[in-house]
């Protein structure tokens, strides 16, 4: 395993790192089946991941990088996975997840890309990459119990979540965690950042410029009613006392002091969101790794 050098990724020579092969997503990917366009018409209406053979090549490529897989729970006959693979004592701990709603196929395709791509070696890795296998396997945001499981993280009424957070209380305190989802609704890349230390040192930029090398970033001044100043949440006092807790807010209250939500604008081509999911995890990492 090379050990991982920022330029490489984040184009230090000014360039950029292309997928290797854009046309694979076609693997993956069909349309939506017709009648789940009259059905689901508050939702993204684009292509939807074929999820056998995506979670198929997520193992395949989690065991190839080294990492160790485990089952946190099944879930419509699908496993519900999380991949570790540790680094030196001392090391930082680095944990992403994705596909907690299944209508955001992105976030679990720039995830395969990453366990591709030659992860760096000298970072502790925790990856769940389809947190919701129901809904990643209909396409739709909620699971087949019709949950928003992203909403479910401080009831944990929900089987997956419970199975997760129970993971979760099996690992060290991430030093970065990033969660890859996307907007139907938005016209470019913009992330929540929950970091109570954000005076002295945050990733949001570095990030928000590596996902700007594949689409533009939002420029509404608002998402959702909450300010957006360059891409970038930050949610208030009031956001965090809500009770239909996000696994940002249970990972942030739990295991983490740094994390971020990563939203990729869905009216773009499949591979540039995948590019700017992929590139702003590496941004992420790089700025994380470097901090003292
Ligand atoms: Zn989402």
């Amino acid at each position: 395993m090379r050990s991982f050098t920022a330029g490489r990724f984040l184009g230090g020579q000014g360039r950029e790192l292309p997928l290797r092969n854009p046309q694979r997503f076609s693997l993956y990917v069909a349309p939506k089946p017709f009648y789940l366009q009259y059905t689901s018409l508050m939702s993204y209406l684009g292509k939807t991941v074929a999820f056998e053979p995506l979670l198929d090549d997520l193992q395949r490529a989690a065991r190839r990088a080294g990492f160790s897989t485990r089952t946190l729970c099944e879930a419509g006959g699908y496993p519900l996975l999380a991949f570790s693979r540790t680094s030196s004592p001392g090391s930082k701990s680095v944990y992403l997840s994705a596909g907690i709603h299944g209508d955001e196929p992105a976030g679990p395709l720039a995830l395969l890309e990453l366990l591709e791509t030659d992860l760096p070696s000298d970072v502790t890795w925790h990856i769940c990459p389809a947190l919701n296998p129901t809904g990643c396997k209909a396409g739709e945001r909620f699971s087949a119990a019709g949950a928003d499981l992203n909403r479910d993280y401080l009831s944990l009424k929900q089987p997956e979540v419970r199975a997760h957070v129970e993971w979760l209380g099996d690992q060290d305190l991430f030093d970065l965690a990033l969660f890859l989802h996307e907007d139907w609704e938005a016209n470019g890349f913009y992330l929540y950042e929950l970091n109570p230390s954000r005076t002295e040192f945050s990733a949001a930029r570095p990030m928000i410029q590596a996902a700007g090398r594949h689409c533009p970033i939002e420029k509404a001044p608002h998402v959702d009613q909450n300010p957006v100043h360059g891409g970038i949440i930050i949610p208030t006092e009031q956001d965090l006392r809500r009770t239909d807790w996000p696994e940002a807010l249970y990972v942030f209250t739990h295991h983490n002091r740094l994390n971020y939500t990563l939203e990729s604008p869905s009216s773009y081509a499949l591979h540039t969101r995948v590019e700017a999911l992929r590139d702003a995890v590496l941004a992420g990492v790089a700025a994380v790794n470097l901090r003292p």
